[in-house]
C-alpha cells in the first residue's frame, strides 16, 4: 500500500511533464488516487497588452484559445495516466498559489513537481518548483527532470 492516498501532480504541459507524471503514477501503483493540475497564467500577467496595441477582446480570445489547448493537452495526459475527469484540474492564476489552495482543499497528501536541478543556491529548484515547495501544507516531491 502507498504511503499516500492522494497524489497531486502539477504539470506545466511541456514535453517534460511526462517525466513528472511517470514518477507520480508509480506512487499510486499499489493504491491511491492521482490527480493532475495545470495552472494557466493570465495573459495580462505575462504581457503588457497596451504596449503591443492589443485590445481586451483580442486578449480574451487568445486566453480562451490557450484554455482550450491546455484542456486538450491535460486530457491527453490524464488518459495516459488513467486519471478520471473529475480529478483533472485546469485553473487560472499564479501556479504556486493555485496549487497550494487546490492541494489544501482536496486533501492532497503529496504534490509532485518537476525540478530542473539548476546549480547555485537560488537556482537549486526552478521558480515554480521553489514556490510550490515553500508554503505547501503537505509533502512535496521534486522529480529531477532529465534534460
Ligand atoms: P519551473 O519551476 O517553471 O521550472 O517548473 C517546475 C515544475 O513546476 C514543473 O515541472 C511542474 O511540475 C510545475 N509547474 C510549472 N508551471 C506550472 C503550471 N503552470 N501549472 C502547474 N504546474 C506547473
Amino acid at each position: 500500500m502507498s504511503a499516500y492516498d492522494h497524489v497531486m501532480v502539477a504539470v506545466d504541459l511541456s514535453a517534460e511533464a511526462k517525466q513528472v507524471a511517470d514518477k507520480a503514477a508509480r506512487l499510486v501503483r499499489s493504491g491511491g488516487r492521482l490527480s493532475l493540475v495545470h495552472v494557466l497564467q493570465p495573459l495580462d500577467s505575462i504581457y503588457l497588452g497596451e504596449s503591443y496595441g492589443a485590445t481586451a477582446a483580442q486578449f480574451q480570445k487568445i486566453q480562451d484559445e490557450m484554455m482550450i489547448q491546455a484542456k486538450e493537452t491535460l486530457k491527453e495526459l490524464a488518459v495516459e495516466y488513467g486519471c478520471a475527469e473529475e480529478h483533472q484540474y485546469l485553473l487560472v492564476g499564479n501556479p504556486a498559489k493555485e496549487i497550494h489552495k487546490l492541494a489544501d482543499s482536496h486533501n492532497a497528501d503529496v504534490v509532485v513537481i518537476g525540478s530542473h536541478g539548476r546549480h547555485g543556491l537560488g537556482l537549486l529548484l526552478g521558480s515554480t518548483a521553489n514556490a510550490v515547495l515553500h508554503g505547501a501544507g503537505c509533502d512535496v516531491l521534486a522529480v529531477r527532470i532529465k534534460e
